[in-house]
């Protein structure tokens, strides 16, 4: 493992991100605590040190499933971030409340790290007007050492990002952002590492292999990158990608198994930057990819529109099926994902309300996706 220097710190090129952890029959809401016990304890004695929690991961089991493993370490060797869950506007007016059961959860006296979570359009009002006091009781743990380092995650635009920078900007310490490859370009990421760049604030990457989607194919240019680097994987070409932009300090990966944690611990041996004309070849495949994707939607599966769901549709899943049956012009596996969601589960029991939009870090107009794949479904020789 290779580690960049942030302040007096110097934190793992890899942090352990708990939001994707493995659960219990795949349920979201059981992670399993033996085997996230057994990635900690490997990732402790592999070099990790650095461990990427929130409040709102695995409907709230995330930080105690995390918190207990990691308590079996000495909080000398790691580093814990946690977040506001500013992107449930009811939770505004109880950060004493939830940071205190943040730390009991997590089972340490204060947090290393401690973040805005997912500063967005239907949350940035409630953060720089900042009625609540937030701002001040956080700079407060700060002042109490119960908290070490304060920062943010955006997934809102990039003007949303500038407007938290105006109010916020003076005491961030650093960033994090959806970066990969793809979004560089497709969601303007671009445009935040160059201003995050100016103002001085490291970046910590998030989503740097887009919930996984980029560890299985390489966009379809795996033939041209073949030529560059023959023994890189997708994933491997995804995270190179990362380490070559100015700026970035931490890469988080949402690891689910054993292996997937060991072969990344592998790569992060050393640093390995891609060239100017590789880094060239890698950004013109992902601009054949965005047009081959178009009426895709940039569905990260986070999850956190699930919860406004009143029908409780699996959203993220049934949007997976959507870019399955855009982007292959149809075919037979979005009709039989839905068809294996059973009755009343898929797109067309979507009633309309919108609630899971307001949520979205993505901005994705998710009742339109629903109701456009009820229509190609309906017209779907299945
Ligand atoms: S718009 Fe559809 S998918 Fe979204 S919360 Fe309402 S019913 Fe659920
Ligand atoms: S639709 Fe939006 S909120 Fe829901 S899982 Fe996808 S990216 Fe996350």
């Amino acid at each position: 493992m290779y580690y960049n220097n942030f302040q007096d710190k110097e934190l793992s090129a890899l942090g352990l991100g708990c939001m994707r952890l493995p659960c219990i029959n795949g349920e979201e809401a059981n992670p399993d605590a033996a085997a996230v016990q057994e990635m900690v304890d490997y990732a402790m004695s592999h070099g990790i040190n650095y461990y990427d929690t929130a409040w709102g991961y695995h409907y709230g089991k995330s930080e105690s499933v995390v918190g207990e493993a990691l308590s079996n370490h000495s909080h000398d060797d790691f580093y814990i971030a946690t977040k506001f869950p500013g992107y449930d506007l009811s939770n505004f007016g109880k950060h004493e409340e939830i940071f205190e059961k943040q730390l009991e959860k997590c089972k340490v006296d204060y947090f290393d790290f401690y973040l805005f979570h997912n500063v967005c359009e239907s949350n940035i009002d409630a953060y720089v007007e900042d009625k609540y006091g937030l701002r001040e009781y956080l700079l407060e743990q700060k002042r109490n050492g119960r908290i070490k380092h304060l920062g943010f995650s955006v997934h809102g635009s990039y003007e949303v990002m500038m407007r938290f920078l105006e109010k916020n900007g003076d005491i961030m310490e650093f960033c994090q952002i959806q970066l990969n490859y793809l979004d560089y370009e497709f969601q303007n990421a671009r445009a935040k590492v160059e201003e995050l760049n100016n103002r001085g604030i490291p970046i910590w990457v998030m989503e740097g292999l887009r919930g996984g989607a980029l560890a299985k194919g390489c966009l379809g240019a795996e033939k041209t990158l073949e030529t560059f680097r023959a023994d890189f994987t997708p994933a491997h070409w995804a995270f190179s990608f990362l380490e070559s932009i100015p700026g970035v300090t931490m890469i988080l990966s949402g690891m689910s198994t054993l292996d997937q944690l060991k072969e990344n611990i592998d790569f992060f041996a050393e640093k390995k930057e891609l060239k100017d004309e590789e880094l060239g070849a890698l950004i013109t495949a992902a601009h054949y990819d965005i047009e081959a994707r178009e009426g895709t939607v940039p569905c990260t599966a986070c999850r956190y529109c699930m919860e406004n769901c009143p029908i409780q549709l699996e959203i993220p899943r049934i949007l997976e099926l959507y870019n399955e049956h855009v982007y292959t012009g149809g075919g037979f596996l979005g009709p039989m994902g839905v068809a294996a969601l059973g009755e009343g589960h898929g797109p067309s029991a979507c009633i309309g309300c919108g609630a899971c939009a307001a949520v979205c870090p993505q901005s994705i107009d998710i009742p339109g996706a629903m109701s456009k794949f009820t229509e190609l479904l309906a017209k779907a020789d299945f």
